[in-house]
């Protein structure tokens, strides 16, 4: 495919404000694509240029694009930088300064996607002395023989501003409509996704092996699995009531970590499932002593333990252990233990489709008794109190609550069901449980705050059926001075000029922004609401939080992760239980 048939699919898709167009226009689109590009096509479009688990970024700053937009231009480095600074972005800068290009080149062909593609991928595995300038090359290589429009994309790619806002389900939407004509494929498509996290590769199984391919489909060692999520309950009662006899898992407060090994080689991955084996060496080391299987991907959370006094260190200690340098040293400061609570592979076995119990049992005949790894405390209950009193005791131990777990459920892969429901403290006058909120825009400043350019932000929680973002709450109070200008300026570089596709909202910030960011937030109760769009339908209200706080930043969700309008209903519900049964 030709570089230009991608950019003019872009153009279409920065212009749409709806998701069923933007599905329309990438199924269109995919209608024109080989098997064996399919792949890269869906990368670029998303912006990366291999699933977010292999790591693999082109990795260039703001600085060297200018320089390879000055050598493809023959412009002076400071002319390129006076047009960034009034355009605000770079593939603008590109595009203006192509069309009045000072050097013709001397022969261009027509770029095609899959060198595009290559070039991204050589820069990304660019390293050592003299990578900087190898990269400038080859970006401005590309850029020579670019249109002004495909340039203006080409520039955005290696600083991560491609800025296209196509999540997931909508791709998977738009293949099977490429695949069936309609969404018939969808669950299928998405059920593979969930088990190798590679949408890359579920497009060029679809295209090579057609829907056969995808049924085919199984887990493998060092893809990812996208992770099960847990539901909410307000009660024991309501928990016994729901799934009857139960196992009662802690709820430990920590980083939740996939584990693959194969022989000794192994690797962590993030909640987001971003690798993250090399800042947790004394991990890795546990697993290769106590995990007594060939091949087996588990799961647990780990944290920071006061092996002396035996109580578990906060989750911002144990958050410190996600960085890139002095590993060693905070390991030895810090080191973790990891709570095991769930096997999803062993020895070519896929344990996903066994249910909790035998799950449970395989993971303690696979745990060998050591220092690092440690099964999760768990019981089982039938009666309301026994999981009170579970619950009460691990409060007091400093957690976070419990998760309650269906004995007969399957491992529901990148999916929140009642297989797992958790259970945390709940205060008087305040919600339950934080939620998850993407911010999706902002306000200045007024009065006291009118020195920061930031005011407060307008958030928003995931509608999953639609792939919307829909809003939920304008959140002005819990930042600090410091916060506010941390905001100021984290939001000034993402903010744009429009109200983005997949963004519902009738309020309007002074600022919109690209979907990046997602914030933990506190609230006293959720209210209907005229004003909000979540879960708003005809004629009716939406819902809202009420008097919402910012507690903290969630750096280990992806927006599509955030709380989603379900969730909201649902706690809006559990919500009215309980205060009947107050009153
Ligand atoms: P939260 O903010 O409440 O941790 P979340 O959105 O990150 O929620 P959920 O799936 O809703 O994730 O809640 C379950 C989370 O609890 C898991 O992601 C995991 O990190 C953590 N956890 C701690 N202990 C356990 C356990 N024993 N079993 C399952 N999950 C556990």
């Amino acid at each position: 495919m030709e570089f230009r048939v991608l950019a003019e699919a872009y153009e279409k898709l920065e212009a749409t404000r709806g998701r069923l167009e933007m599905m329309a226009i990438l199924s269109e689109l995919f209608k024109e694509a080989k098997s064996d590009e399919i792949d890269k096509i869906i990368y670029l479009s998303q912006g990366v240029i291999a699933p977010p688990f292999e790591g693999i970024e082109v990795g260039l700053g703001e600085k060297f694009v200018e320089e390879a937009i000055s050598l493809a231009t023959g412009y002076q480095v400071k002319k390129v930088e006076e047009v960034y600074r009034r355009t605000g972005d770079l593939g603008k800068t590109a595009e203006e300064l192509l069309l009045s290009k000072k050097q013709m080149s001397l022969f261009s062909h027509p770029l095609s996607v899959q060198k595009v593609f290559d070039n991204f991928m050589k820069m990304a595995k660019t390293s050592g002395a003299g990578s900087q300038d190898a990269k400038i090359k080859r970006l401005a290589e590309l850029l020579n023989n670019a249109t002004p429009k495909e340039a203006s994309y080409i520039a955005r790619f290696p600083v991560g501003k491609l800025r296209l806002g196509i999540g997931d389900p909508t791709i998977l939407d738009a293949l099977s409509a490429y695949k069936a004509g309609d969404k018939s494929l969808r669950e299928e498509l998405e059920r593979a996704y969930n088990l190798c996290s590679d949408l890359g590769l579920v497009a060029r199984t679809l295209f090579s092996d057609g829907i056969e391919g995808i049924r085919k489909f199984r887990i493998k060692v060092f893809n990812p699995i996208r992770p099960a999520l847990a539901e909410r309950l307000p009660s024991a009662e309501e928990i016994i009531e729901k799934i009857g006899k139960c196992a009662v898992e802690r709820k430990y407060d920590g980083l939740r970590m996939q584990i693959h090994k194969q022989n000794e080689k192994v690797e962590i991955f993030s909640r987001r499932l971003e690798r993250m084996t090399h800042m947790f060496p004394e991990i890795v080391a546990g697993v290769r002593k106590q995990v007594r299987a060939k091949d087996a991907i588990l799961e647990g959370e780990a944290l920071a333990y006061n092996e002396t006094s035996g109580e578990y260190y906060p989750f911002q200690l144990t958050m410190q252990r996600k960085r890139k340098y002095g590993v060693k040293e905070k390991a030895e400061e810090y080191p973790l233990k990891l709570f095991a609570f769930d096997i999803l592979y062993a020895d070519g076995e896929d344990f996903t489709k066994r249910p909790y119990h035998e799950r449970r049992k395989t993971l303690e005949r696979l745990i060998a008794y050591g220092d690092v790894l440690k099964l999760s405390e768990m019981m089982v209950a039938d009666d309301p109190k026994e999981l009170e009193a579970f619950f009460e005791e691990s409060i007091e131990k400093g957690m976070e609550g419990i998760v309650a777990k269906d004995l007969n459920a399957e491992y529901v892969a990148g999916a929140r069901k009642f297989a797992w429901i958790k259970l945390k403290r709940s205060y008087k006058g305040e919600l339950a449980d934080t939620v998850d909120l993407v911010i999706i825009g902002y306000f200045l400043g007024k009065g006291m705050r009118a020195k920061f350019k930031f005011g407060g932000l307008l958030c928003a929680v995931y509608d999953e059926k639609e792939d919307v973002f829909r809003s939920v709450a304008k959140i002005g109070s819990g930042f600090s001075e410091e916060q506010m200008k941390q905001f100021e300026e984290m939001l000034g570089r993402i903010k744009v000029d429009h109200k983005l596709a997949r963004v519902d909202s009738e309020i309007k910030p002074d600022f919109w922004v690209d979907l990046t960011y997602v914030v933990t937030v506190a609230a006293d109760e959720i209210t209907r609401s005229p004003t909000h769009t979540a879960g708003k339908g005809k004629g009716e209200s939406g819902y809202a939080l009420r008097f919402p706080r910012m507690v903290d930043l969630r750096g280990d969700k992806s927006p599509e992760e955030a709380t989603t309008v379900a969730e909201i209903i649902e706690m809006y519900k559990m919500q009215k239980r309980t205060q009947l049964e107050e009153t």
